[in-house]
This record gives structure tokens, C-alpha cells and sequence, in this order.
């Protein structure tokens, strides 16, 4: 019987982590078999706090690991299957073994998004990808394009254009979404060019990547377009297809709540179930990033310690 386990192992995951087992909770972390979330699958993150040079994503993961290891927190690296939340304790299911907990923070993030088009689910692996830093290798001196307009398809093509002979970016707008900041390191990147306002319909290949058919989103023509590989970086996907029980909104992500008591905010992280709380990405389709992660994680350990409390 744990106090709490926690679902998921990004920044979320962990700072609920260091927070639970301060408070004296026997505490859980289900990490999955990939752990450490996103930032796994990114390269230098200037925008934690405390970083003067910026700090790789896969380090800042394994420091928050450790930093959550060494408190005490137990952490299996097994994927969460099933829970059930109509009574407490919880139970929960991983890897064939059920866990019983008092309370749930779940914390398990979104993954990368697909453009659902012809032909890409058959090339995924043979020149179609979600992720520069794994597969940019395999580009060298080949000519690529990032599919995308936010930071996640900004920070593709910088890292493509590290190895690969050139970068286009092709986006179905005609500006970016990304922050100025990335625009402008992406703009004065020679490798760099952009395809405004075109959509992608197909993707063709036989037994890899020779191009792919794109709409142009003001004329309506198409036309095709020869790239050696495609990095698909358009947004994510919560995960949240396991968590059946619990209020899921329209776009996927897990609903949460502001509980209050005597016009007093008592927790601001509660799931539709009581003593079931959030923690970033799964919740949060606004801000998404590792620093909100981390604060959501915060908050929800802090519901999980006052609701602890006062179930005893
Ligand atoms: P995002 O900001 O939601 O941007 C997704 C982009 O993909 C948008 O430009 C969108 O086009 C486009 N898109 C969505 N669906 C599409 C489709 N089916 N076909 C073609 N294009 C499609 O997602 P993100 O770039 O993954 O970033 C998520 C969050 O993480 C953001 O808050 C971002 O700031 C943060 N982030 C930060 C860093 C960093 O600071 N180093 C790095 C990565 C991500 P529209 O613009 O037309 O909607």
C-alpha cells in the first residue's frame, strides 16, 4: 500500500515526486519503460531555471531522477496499464502487478502528433520521423523537411541542419507560431528555407522517403516536392487512452479541477475523482513547458499531502 504512486516520469512526475517524499509519503513513481518524457527526446533546454549554459534534456531528466532516487522515492520503470478509480485505495495495474495507493497524481504527459496522411504510417522508420535528435544521423548530407510551425519544428530543423545538406521547413500558414526567439535563430540558418502555406496530403516512397504531395492552402493546387526524410513536428497528444474513469475534454486531455471550501481554494489539481490529481502536459494544452510541468507537479503533491491529511 502506497500513500501515492505517482503515474508518469517527465518534470511533473518527478517534482511531485520530491515533494511527496519530503512530506513523508511512502511514495511510488511509474515511470514506463521510455522514461523521462519528452525532454528525453530534446537537446539543449535553455529555459529551465537554475541552467546558466542551458542543460541537455536527457541530463536534466536523469538529474531529477537521481535527485527523486536519493530522497527515497521508489521508481519502476514499467508502463502503467490500468487503474481503478471508483474506490480507495486505488488500484492500479503495471507490467501484470497491481499497486494500491491512497492517492494518484498522474503525470503522464503527451506524446508527438502524426499528420494522418497516405503512405506516412507505412515509411514511419524508413524516412519519416518525430524526432531530430534520435534520427538526424541518418540525414547526413541529405535534404530534409520539417513539417510544423511551433518551437517543436524550429528546434527540428536546427538540429537537422547540423548534419543534413538542407532543411525546409513547410507550414500550412504563412507565419510561424513559434517564439520569436526561435524564428529568429531558424531565419539566420543558411541551410534553413521555409514553404509557406501548404499542407501536407501524401507522403510517397516505396521503401523510403522520395517525397510527398503537397496543397497550397491559398490556390488549392498540388504539387510534389522530393525530400530524402520527413520530421513531423505539428503538437501533441496527451496520454490519456489508459485513465478510463476519469473526465477527459474534447481534445483529450485529462479535465481538472479547482476544489473549493467555505469560498477558500482547497486543491487546485483534482481530477473528476476524488483523490485523483494532474500534473502537467496531460492537463495542460496552454503552456507545456518543463518549468510549468514541474509547478504543476508541485501543486499537485501539495493537494495530495493536504487530502492525505485530512483522509486519514
Ligand atoms: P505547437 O506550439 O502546438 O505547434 C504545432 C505546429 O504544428 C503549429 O504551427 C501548427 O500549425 C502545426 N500543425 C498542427 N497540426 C498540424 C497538421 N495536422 N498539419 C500541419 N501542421 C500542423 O506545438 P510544439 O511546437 O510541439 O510546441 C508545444 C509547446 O512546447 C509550445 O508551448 C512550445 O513553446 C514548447 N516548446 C518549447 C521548446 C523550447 O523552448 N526549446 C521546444 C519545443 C517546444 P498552426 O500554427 O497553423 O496551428
Amino acid at each position: 500500500m502506497y500513500d501515492v504512486v505517482i503515474i508518469g516520469s517527465g518534470p511533473a512526475g518527478f517534482t511531485a515526486g520530491i515533494y511527496c517524499i519530503r512530506a513523508g509519503l511512502k511514495t511510488l513513481i511509474l515511470a514506463g519503460v521510455r522514461w523521462g518524457g519528452q525532454l528525453m527526446l530534446t537537446t539543449l533546454v535553455e529555459n529551465y531555471p537554475g541552467f546558466i549554459d542551458g542543460i541537455q534534456g536527457p541530463d536534466l531528466m536523469t538529474n531529477m531522477r537521481k535527485q527523486v532516487e536519493r530522497l527515497g522515492v521508489e521508481i519502476l520503470n514499467i508502463d502503467f496499464e490500468k487503474g481503478d478509480f471508483t474506490r480507495r485505495p486505488f488500484s492500479l495495474t503495471a507490467d501484470g502487478k497491481t499497486f494500491q495507493a491512497k492517492a494518484v497524481i498522474i503525470s503522464t504527459g503527451a506524446d508527438s502528433k502524426w499528420l494522418e496522411v497516405p503512405g506516412e504510417a507505412q515509411l514511419r522508420g524508413k524516412g519519416i520521423s518525430t524526432c531530430a535528435t534520435c534520427d538526424a544521423f541518418f540525414f547526413r548530407n541529405k535534404d530534409v523537411v520539417v513539417v510544423g510551425g511551433g518551437d517543436s519544428a524550429m528546434e527540428e530543423a536546427l538540429v537537422l541542419a547540423k548534419v543534413a545538406k538542407s532543411v525546409t521547413i513547410i507550414h500550412r500558414r504563412g507565419e510561424f507560431r513559434a517564439s520569436l526567439a526561435m524564428q529568429k535563430r531558424v531565419f539566420s540558418e543558411p541551410k534553413i528555407s521555409v514553404i509557406w502555406n501548404k499542407a501536407v496530403r501524401k507522403v510517397l516512397g516505396d521503401t523510403h522517403v522520395t517525397g510527398m504531395i503537397l496543397k497550397d492552402q491559398v490556390t488549392s493546387q498540388e504539387s510534389e516536392f522530393k525530400t530524402d526524410g520527413i520530421f513531423v513536428a505539428i503538437g501533441h497528444i496527451p496520454n490519456t487512452d489508459r485513465l478510463k474513469g476519469l473526465e477527459i475534454d474534447r481534445k483529450g486531455y485529462i479535465v481538472r479541477r479547482e476544489v473549493s471550501e467555505n469560498g477558500l481554494l482547497k486543491y487546485r489539481s483534482s481530477a473528476s475523482i476524488e483523490g485523483v490529481f494532474v500534473g502537467g502536459d496531460v492537463h495542460d494544452y496552454n503552456y507545456k513547458q518543463a518549468v510549468t510541468a514541474a509547478g504543476f507537479g508541485c501543486i499537485a503533491a501539495l493537494d495530495v499531502i493536504r487530502f492525505l491529511d485530512e483522509n486519514k
